[in-house]
């Protein structure tokens, strides 16, 4: 329950200059655009003789309003949902269809695989769903969109070639988000295969395995020749069990869009993923803010499902458009789901309008505002020796009890999933002798993210002082 000041000058009746002079009187220092708290809000206006009522509002478009909390003694254990992430060519989508594969084959065939963004195998009576997307890139663009999907990452570190730059920005991804990591170890059929080399190189990013007293689950793999794939899915079932993920499967369904396309016969095609409740035939839905029906709905083998419980990944036909990755989804009745997609589809036009975003400029007053307890940067450079130099000196500074936090660093220009890392993590990037990439200066024109560049280091962490000091000139 905060408001602007300019809201609550307009509220009010009042002069957003005489609110901003009280609460100078105060002992407050405030711009115009800055929230404040109910209390201070209050205190301003008995001043101003004016009584303020706390209001509660309920945002109708956003589908947490329609949520009521689920009764621990309806929730049931739902399959984890894994991504797997590494280096190009360490083996992910060797891997994602070993695992295919040997699943498939192991439960009596039937339906041909179909690429729809995710899959299930069974192991007992367990199951597991993959997404078939590898990489931190679809992993933290679904993030920077709100999306949390990611139940464990599986991390393939090919066994001949060691940590690279990759493996390091998926562990940053990975730990962004807060999701386990489970390594890899792939490529051990290869006669210079080291293993140990690379549980050794991981310790280094805090991955450290059970033997050596860490927590960290590493399991040897040839995704090639099939060797260590049941045992790789055994410590995934084992992971994600201490996770104790639950979900409802009694209520109308919520959940992901993974992947949506236009079809030329049957219209927009998605694929969704059930997190929460029962998907069915017939189903009146929104997503993102698309109206529809589920027309028909199919599994990863193209067969025709009736109903998709929790953790499920199915392709349903029926949507009046083609929502976006990443958009979640919530099953309505049919008048409500017409309704609501309505409404979210004007305030996504509005929000587009006003998106608050974290740039150096703003960094102190929301400082201020208590919204920030530490500012998060991403770090580019051009040379590993710059990365190091940097990020130690920018772990240094410490303005009356704010950090820096380098919540990426790495060599190379700035790429579009660096852009997606700091929308979803609200970070800055800094570039050192680096550019950005066409794309990545694309998304975060749209988007909005502050990408600083610099060719002197000391110029860069002087920069960073300023911003938390509130000295920063704004650039025009
Ligand atoms: P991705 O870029 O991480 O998806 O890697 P790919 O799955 O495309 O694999 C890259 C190359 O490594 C391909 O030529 C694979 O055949 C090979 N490869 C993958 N896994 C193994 C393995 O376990 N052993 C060997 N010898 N080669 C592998």
């Amino acid at each position: 329950d905060r408001i602007t000041v300019a809201e609550l000058a307009e509220r009010a009746g009042l002069e957003a200059s005489e609110i901003i002079k009280k609460l100078f009187l105060l002992g407050t220092v405030v711009t115009i655009n800055q929230e404040i708290d109910f209390d201070t809000a209050a205190l301003v206006l008995s001043d101003f003789g004016i009584e303020a009522e706390r209001e509660t509002r309920v945002d109708v478009t956003e589908f947490e309003a329609y949520e009521d909390e689920d009764a621990p003694e309806d929730l049931v254990p739902r399959p984890p949902v894994v991504t797997v992430m590494g280096h190009v060519d360490h083996g992910k989508t060797t891997l994602l269809d070993a695992i295919r594969q040997t699943r498939v084959a192991a439960q009596e065939a039937g339906g041909i695989t179909q690429h729809i963004g995710a899959y299930q195998v069974e192991i007992g009576d367990r199951k597991i769903t993959f997404l078939d997307t590898p990489g931190h890139e679809a992993f933290t663009a679904m993030r920077a969109r709100g999306a949390k999907v990611t139940d464990v990452v599986v991390l393939v570190v090919a066994a001949d070639d060691g940590v690279m730059p990759q493996t390091v920005e998926a562990i940053d991804h990975a730990k962004a988000a807060g999701v386990p990591i489970i390594v890899a170890i792939n490529k051990i059929d290869k006669p210079d295969a080291r293993p140990e080399r690379v549980k050794q190189e991981l310790t280094e990013y805090g991955l450290i395995p059970e033997e050596w007293g860490g927590d960290t689950v590493f399991v040897p793999v040839s995704a090639l020749k099939r060797q260590g794939i049941d045992e790789l899915l055994e410590m995934i079932l084992l992971v994600a069990e201490l996770r104790e993920l639950k979900a409802n499967p009694n209520r109308r369904a919520r959940g992901v869009v993974l992947e949506a396309r236009l079809d030329r016969g049957r219209g927009p095609v998605a694929t969704l993923l059930v997190q929460n409740g029962t998907l069915r035939q017939g189903d009146a839905l929104v997503a993102g803010t698309m109206f529809g029906r589920v027309r028909t709905m199919t599994d990863d083998r193209g067969r025709p499902l009736k109903e998709a419980p929790p953790s499920t990944p199915v392709e349903v036909t029926g949507l009046e458009g083609v929502p976006e990755a990443g958009d979640a989804f919530m099953v309505f009745e049919e008048e409500e789901a017409r309704a609501i997609a309505k409404a979210r589809a004007e305030r996504r036009r509005e929000r587009e309008l006003a998106r608050t975003r974290i740039d150096l400029e703003n960094v102190f007053d929301r400082l201020q505002a208590g919204e920030l307890k530490e500012i998060n940067v991403i770090l580019k450079a051009d040379v590993h020796g710059s990365v190091e130099a940097l990020r130690s000196a920018l772990e240094r500074i410490q303005v009356d009890g704010v950090r820096v936090n380098v919540v990426h660093a790495g060599v190379g220009a700035i790429t579009e999933s660096d852009v997606n890392l700091a929308l979803a993590s609200h970070a800055v990037i800094i570039g050192f002798n680096v550019r950005p990439d066409a794309n990545a200066r694309q998304l975060a024109e749209r988007e909005k993210v502050d990408i600083r560049l610099y060719r002197v280091i000391y110029e860069a962490i002087e920069e960073i002082e300023r911003a938390l000091k509130g000295m920063l000139e704004p650039v025009y």
